[in-house]
């Protein structure tokens, strides 16, 4: 599908949460500013947006606003737009022989949609069968954090996701399911407060009915703790 850059094209893209590239869409000069140099052009833009709105910044309450969302959006929220900050990829050798599926469930999602700049809250389910490799579980937390401290699309962290673990791992054997709430339909636009969107990208041997079936089925299981 092609896309004409005028306004209206761009908009209905965004309100219809297409993502065009399973790469974050970066600028060739994205990282030839410092991160303090990206806060203080930031925090200069928030001030304007704010001004503009008829906010009274030399209120109490406001005043910090600025530099707080500014370092906010560079350090937390987009953090892991910077390739410095991905979790280093440290595996081990799979001593126990475990040659079954590994399933780590329930990875809280804190993102936001690329299109509205609003959150997107979820959970994520990942898996993978090992070929000889391993990765400690933390660092599947990990990877899914960064990839979603990013403005995203749902479709693209998902996959995003599978690919890095994928190459962690040597295998394409890996999988992952998220199910999220995006809160620019749940608050504004459409305003459904119940909805919430499934995502899946399955590789290798998780392309196999059975063994995506394991997987599903794992994702299903409510053990109580
Ligand atoms: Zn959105």
């Amino acid at each position: 599908m092609k896309f004409n850059n005028n306004i209206e094209d761009l908009d209905a893209l965004g309100n219809d949460h297409i993502g065009t590239s399973s790469d974050t869409p970066l600028r060739k000069d994205a990282f030839s500013l410092s991160t303090d140099e990206k806060i203080d052009i930031i925090k200069d833009d928030v001030r304007h947006i704010m001004e503009t709105l008829g906010l009274d910044l030399t209120d109490d309450s406001l005043n910090g606003t600025p530099n707080r969302v500014a370092k906010m959006f560079v350090k937390e929220l987009f953090g892991g737009l910077d390739p410095k900050r991905k979790p280093n990829a440290s595996t081990f050798e799979n001593k126990y022989k475990y040659g079954e599926m590994l399933v780590e469930k329930n990875i809280t999602v804190y993102s936001t949609c690329e299109h509205h700049l609003l959150p997107i809250v979820g959970k994520a389910h990942v898996a993978y069968i090992s070929n000889g490799t391993v990765v400690g579980l933390s660092k599947m937390n990990r990877i899914v954090d960064y990839y979603a401290k990013r403005p995203q699309v749902q479709e693209r962290l998902t996959i995003q996701i599978v690919k890095e673990l994928q190459d962690v791992l040597q295998t394409e054997d890996v999988a992952c399911v998220i199910d999220a709430k995006h809160l620019c339909v749940n608050s504004r636009g459409i305003r459904d407060t119940e909805s919430s969107t499934v995502t899946s990208e399955f590789g290798g041997k998780f392309k196999e009915k059975e063994t995506r079936r394991e997987f599903l089925d794992y994702i299903k299981l409510d053990t109580q703790f």
